[in-house]
């Protein structure tokens, strides 16, 4: 008797574990390198764990490539020392190459010095020091 009802028990428990049978690999293009790459049903079982709502925007490169620039930035405030960055990006305005000291996030529009201080008079009068 107890064997047929650990069998049945069995039988049952694995059915309910069965592993995120509803998800598939999704193909995703990447924000920084515009290429598709693989969110595996894995994956996203993970992502569902951990209850994140939002589908990962990056490949695994850029990913990488990017928390190595924010790990750099964190190591460089840590340590205290300044880190000049330059990022060079096309102004969204006048369409110009101009280098801005920060990593510009996707689809937020960068300007130039010029196109910047027009869309902003305001900061002519505050207290923005001058590098
Ligand atoms: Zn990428
Ligand atoms: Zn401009």
């Amino acid at each position: 008797m107890s064997n047929a009802d650990f069998a049945d028990g069995d039988h049952f428990s694995a059915a309910a574990v069965s592993p995120a049978a509803d998800l598939q690999d999704v193909s995703i293009n990447c924000i920084d390198c515009s290429k598709d790459f693989l969110w595996s049903a894995g994956e996203q079982a993970f992502f569902r764990d951990k209850r994140l709502e939002n589908p990962p925007k990056r490949c695994k490169e850029c990913k990488k490539a990017k928390n190595e620039r924010l790990a750099a930035i964190a190591t460089a405030q840590q340590s205290g020392v300044k880190q000049r960055i330059e990022v060079i990006v096309s102004c969204a305005k006048c369409g110009e190459s101009t280098t801005v000291p920060f990593y510009p996030s996707q689809g937020r529009p960068v300007y130039c010095r010029s196109c910047f201080l027009e869309l902003n008079p305001s900061i002519l009068n505050g207290n923005q020091p001058e590098s």
